[in-house]
């Protein structure tokens, strides 16, 4: 589904592109893979590194599509701002480890020289884009980060993700900015666990995660619904390995759309990852390029109705170094409303896979969300 196209300039939104080149330095050294080397493990790349993102610019920049969007420099997050969400001592740990050949930011979140640098510019980058679509000087926007943050907590590092980019951008719109009720949706297969945590007993801020059940982090059941004044205003959509666009679309339609409506945010944040993709290396789904942009369709109108198209797409996870690029362009096509005629050349491996259909299994748990939240 393509909504928009060139014959319409006027009527096109005005997208910032946030970005940095340094992103592209975060070091995440020579591993295992997921894991670290040693043992039996012999050393080998990371799954976590620059390439899919740097490709993804790559072919942003040859489709001719950031040349029509507004540039967002970075900038980096002071460490008052990082301190929004984390503690003093994770912000130490990582600046003084950066100073020489790096360290561990937390569990599995290998890192490098100048990493410390490299992530408050991350953290910072969001935080401009932020105050770009509240300041008007854009409408929309997608903020092509690198490290990841979503699974960042208070006090370290996690999975790959030094600080919470998305966490502290809230926390800005919130307190700097003045904004009365912020919206996270993250569609990263792997739970959003940082803004659960960030914002549990927070009414503020809605958090929603659709991702893989029982995948990292663990966590991410239904039950997890907040807490205190918070009850109510964080869902979760484990869904089980092997589902497809048809229960990602459904629990779009059924939940996340009804749950934004209900809750009336002035600012949609989205915690985009790809690694719900069918090629993705650590997830085990069978999302395509086309349903990712009709997700992210339902979030750009969603956030039209609601919050006079207040929306921003900042990159997660998604490692297949290959695949991942091309869902995540859809989604700065539909954000921006500029076709770039790159079609997805992997999606039709998968056109007649029977399991991209919404299967029973997988509706039972969209099912549970609906009547435990009362989005019938
Ligand atoms: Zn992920």
């Amino acid at each position: 589904m393509q909504t928009n196209s060139n014959d319409h300039r006027d009527e096109r939104p005005r997208t910032g592109f946030a970005w940095d080149e340094w992103f592209m330095w975060h070091n995440t050294g020579r591993g295992g893979g997921l894991v670290l080397a040693g043992g039996w493990v012999e050393p080998h790349g990371m799954v976590d590194n620059p390439e899919p993102k740097r490709r993804l610019k790559n072919l942003m920049d040859r489709s001719g599509l950031t040349e029509q969007l507004v540039p967002i420099k970075s900038r980096p997050a002071t460490e008052e701002e990082l301190c929004y969400f984390h503690t003093a001592d994770h912000m130490a740990l990582v600046r003084e480890g950066s100073k020489g050949m790096g360290g561990m930011a937390g569990p599995y979140v290998p890192f490098g020289a100048d990493t410390f640098e490299i992530a408050r510019r991350a953290a910072g980058a969001l935080l401009e884009t932020v105050d770009h679509v509240l300041d008007g000087k854009v409408d929309n926007a997608y903020a092509l980060l690198y490290p990841p943050g979503h699974h960042a907590q208070a006090h370290q590092g996690l999975g790959n993700c030094i600080f919470g980019n998305v966490v502290i951008a809230a926390h800005h719109a919130r307190r700097v900015r003045g904004v009365a009720r912020v919206a996270i949706v993250d569609f990263d297969v792997h739970h959003g666990n940082g803004a659960q945590e960030a914002f549990y007993d927070d009414p503020s801020v809605l958090t929603i995660s659709i991702h893989q059940r029982g995948w990292f982090t663990l966590k991410g059941e239904v039950s997890e619904r907040g807490e205190g004044a918070g009850d109510g205003a964080n869902i979760n959509i484990p869904l089980p390995a092997g589902s497809g666009n048809g229960a990602f679309i459904s629990a779009f339609e059924r939940a996340i759309v009804p749950a934004l409506h209900r809750f009336k945010p002035d600012l949609i944040l989205v915690a985009a990852g790809y690694d719900a993709g069918s090629f993705d290396v650590t997830g085990r789904m069978i999302v395509t390029t086309d349903a990712f942009r009709t997700m992210s369709r339902m979030l750009i109108d969603a956030a039209a109705t609601l919050c006079a198209g207040r929306i921003i797409f900042e990159h997660e996870g998604g490692y297949n170094p290959t695949a991942t690029l091309f869902s995540a362009l859809a989604v700065v096509e539909e954000l921006s409303g500029i076709a770039t005629g790159v079609e997805d050349p992997f999606d039709p491996l998968v056109a007649d896979c029977p399991d991209l259909m919404l299967l029973p299994h997988q509706e039972e748990i969209i099912d549970q969300v609906v009547e435990a939240f009362g989005l019938q």
